[in-house]
């Protein structure tokens, strides 16, 4: 047994015995007594045998079974052996990666609710004279309706239910429960977070496409085989990817086997969701973050009964108790929400491949814009890949325009807009279709700046730049929240000229409205998206055509398929561009493809216009020619150039503290110390396999009031490297500060 307390010194295996009418079976939670005071303890059984298997006095007993059935299965224990070798964690944490977090300590329990039906054997018409007056008029109309009701349903019925139809029947129901003539039962319901949007039919799927056809073929035989392939699929943006994993579902429940489908972010994509709950109605279960404790708790009882067959979630829902899993799906597949930001910070593909491998399922990796990494793996073999070069029906991919920004400015145009856009939007508008704006704002904040003295409005807790709102002329920080009133004087110099730089979804808005009065807009960022269902909201509010324009941050770029949108103007490419991070233009590629998927995906060609001071940026470039094939290309090129991952792997060990001085001083000691280990694992003659390592304060050096300093090695990949990795897990694991260690960290900051 291990017990569920996260802590390296009893992070092992202790062994108790059993009484053998618990019928305890490995992967159960158990209640066990521990320590000295023979605490009563939660812990997970890793595995039973009749003999102890090492020599051992005065075993303690189990004391009870949690729950009458293993919570972990036996794919998912091996799991969490991998979780804890390959990411250097405690088994405790990758074990309760696998339960609902409020299942443990009994937090979260089966809801039920009161029925009452009419009670078997019950002689109805005797009842029913019983509630007469003897003139055979009704004495008691009340219970009279009660039975009348229920008679009517023939099922019990909630209640609540009955209250609700008839308000005045409460003393009624007490009474007929006494007669004995109704009967009270306690029945399990389902806090389901879905609601099925058309009713419980399932929709008939589409006959599929050449492409998608040879798609599915080539995937089924491994599907059917179990021989634990992994599939990237690459296709472009419209050439319905998504078909194609509704097909190989479909196979797989017609099998009894059940499917996983990753998503990058629920919140952000329920038009995929959606549509799997459209074909696949209430076989689907759905996990993700938002989720009351009860949703995940039933949704997850749903999923390890098998009643639901077709999980849909986030990162996390790689660990569904799926007991038959044929399939896992990951869409988007190059998105950086797969990488964990907690421990331990395991990468949702590697999980699934791992688990994949261990069951005999297939991986299906899906994107238009697959990660140079993804990408690399199948032109090397160790993916298949499978592409789709075409849009469903025929349809062309959209046709883009750069607009050179400094031409315009040139040219005396000072607006947020170029000509061009202006009048793309104008035909688009006067048409009656819809167009999206992307103004992406990552790494490019609108912040307020003194043009006197240079000083610039930053959080005191977080080193990061304050975000200028115009609505309530507010200034905000995006890393705690913390907000203020913009000032009039600079309280550096005190002069009053203080200056807003960049622009925001809500400038575009203001401008947008100022060329167009009458266009209907919707917003959709990171203020207007921040209450439960927002996003959701706004987004089918823009499906419903209630507005023309959707203005929205990166938010928007993804996933979704609005038929009557023709036009997408990304308003300001440049913020994506220089980001200090050597993935920079990966993501400003996938970001432009992405968006520019949006426009033309039925019937009209699409129109694009990308607004650039850098019209040149490879990224801009090989987005506007549709050649992903080209950009991996030059990509790739750099990387190897400057010996970026995949050529090398950055490592990262972060400290935090308070305390500024000390943090600097014991993350230098380390440096130096870790350093070492570093160099003699790689051997001698190997040393220049470090490539690079520094130790400093972080780019963002606080945050929400402590302080983060770094330590950072860039090491060649080689077959040195794991052994280097593991040596500075090794001694960040000693150090009294637990600092935490990122292999290939998804920002550097
Ligand atoms: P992707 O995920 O590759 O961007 P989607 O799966 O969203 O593409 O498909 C784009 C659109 O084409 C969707 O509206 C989808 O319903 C439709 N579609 C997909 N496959 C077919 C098909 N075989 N026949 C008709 N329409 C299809
Ligand atoms: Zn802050």
């Amino acid at each position: 047994v291990i017990v569920d307390i996260a802590h390296a010194n009893i992070d092992k295996c202790f062994t108790y015995t059993f009484d053998p009418t618990l019928a305890v079976q490995p992967g159960m939670r158990v209640l066990v007594p521990f320590g000295a005071g023979n605490r009563p303890t939660e812990g997970f059984v890793l595995s039973t045998s009749e003999e102890p298997t090492q020599p051992c006095v005065n075993l303690k007993q189990i004391v009870r079974v949690l729950d009458p059935y293993p919570a972990i299965g036996e794919d998912q224990l091996e799991l969490c052996h991998y979780i804890k070798k390959t990411y250097h964690c405690l088994l405790v944490d990758a074990l309760r990666l696998m339960i609902p977090a409020q299942m443990r300590g009994g937090r979260v329990k089966e809801k039920t609710v009161q029925t009452i039906q009419i009670a078997p054997g019950t002689d109805l018409s005797k009842a029913r004279s019983a509630l007469l007056k003897k003139d055979g008029s009704v004495k008691y109309p009340a219970q009279m309706a009660v039975l009348d009701l229920l008679e009517q349903t023939g099922i019990p019925m909630a209640v609540s239910d009955v209250l609700a139809c008839l308000p005045e029947a409460k003393s009624a129901i007490l009474t007929l429960l006494k007669k004995g003539i109704l009967q009270k039962q306690a029945q399990k319901v389902n806090r389901t977070p879905t609601h099925l949007p058309y009713g419980k039919n399932a929709s008939e799927p589409p006959a599929l496409t050449d492409e998608q056809r040879a798609a599915v073929d080539l995937i089924l035989p491994s599907l059917h085989a179990r021989s634990a392939q992994t599939y990237l699929l690459h296709g472009v943006t419209g050439s319905g990817k998504t078909e194609v994993y509704m097909h190989l579902i479909a196979d797989c429940l017609a099998s009894d086997r059940q499917a996983i489908v990753l998503v990058p972010e629920i919140a952000l994509t329920p038009q995929t969701t959606n549509r799997f709950l459209h074909r696949f109605g209430e076989r689907v279960a759905v996990l993700h973050s938002r989720l009351s404790a009860g949703e995940r708790y039933d949704e997850w009882q749903r999923i390890r009964t098998g009643e639901a067959q077709v999980v849909v979630g986030a990162r996390s829902a790689v660990f569904a108790p799926v007991k038959e899993l044929g399939i896992i799906i990951i869409d988007e597949e190059h998105e950086h929400s797969y990488q964990s930001d907690h421990t331990p910070r395991y990468h949702a593909v590697q999980i699934a491949r791992k688990r994949c491998e261990l069951t005999g399922a297939t991986l299906v990796l899906g994107s238009a814009t697959p990660s140079i990494v993804s990408y690399l793996r199948a032109r090397t073999g160790s993916y298949q890949l499978v592409e789709l070069t075409k849009r469903v029906l025929d349809l062309p991919l959209p046709g883009v325009q750069i607009v050179d920004l400094r031409e315009e400015f040139l040219s005396g145009n000072n607006s947020i807009f170029s000509a061009a856009l202006k009048s793309k939007l104008k035909t688009c508008i006067g048409s009656g279709k819809q167009a999206i704006l992307l103004m992406n704002r990552r790494g490019y904040a609108t912040f307020i700046s003194c043009r006197g003295c240079g000083h610039v409005f930053t959080c005191p807790d977080c080193d990061v730049a304050m975000t200028y709102h115009r609505y309530g002329e507010r200034i905000k920080c995006h890393y705690c929240g913390r907000e203020a009133a913009v000032p009039h004087t600079c309280p550096a110099c005190g002069k009053a000229y203080l200056k807003h730089f960049g622009v925001g979804t809500q400038q575009v808005e203001e401008q947008l409205l100022a060329l167009f009065p009458d266009v209907k807009t919707l917003r959709v960022d990171f203020d207007t998206t921040r209450t439960k269902d927002a996003h959701q909201k706004l987004l089918s509010a823009f499906a419903n055509g209630e507005a023309q324009v959707l203005i929205g941050t990166q938010m928007i770029a993804k996933g979704l398929d609005f038929p009557n949108v023709t036009l997408v103007g990304v308003v300001a490419a440049d913020a994506s561009l220089y980001i200090p991070d050597y993935r920079s233009a990966e993501r400003a590629f996938q970001l432009f493809t992405q968006v520019a998927g949006r426009a033309g995906r039925a019937g009209e060609k699409g129109d694009v216009v990308i607004q650039t001071y850098s019209p040149s940026h490879p990224s801009i470039y090989f987005a506007k020619q549709h050649d992903f094939q080209g950009f991996f290309a030059y990509e790739l090129a750099q990387r190897k150039a400057a010996l970026f991952p995949p050529f090398s792997a950055f490592v990262r060990v972060l400290f935090l503290g308070e305390e500024q001085e000390s943090l600097e001083r014991e993350g230098s000691e380390f440096a130096l110390c870790c350093k070492e280990r570093v160099l003699q694992s790689l051997g001698q003659g190997n040393e220049r396999e470090l490539l690079y390592d520094c130790a400093c304060f972080a780019p963002i050096a606080k945050r929400e009031g402590i302080y983060r300093f770094m330590v950072l090695f860039k090491l060649l990949r080689t077959k040195h490297t794991t052994g280097a990795v593991d040596a500075i897990y090794t001694c960040a694991g000693e150090h009294a500060r637990h600092p935490l260690v990122e292999v290939n960290p998804s920002n550097l900051f």
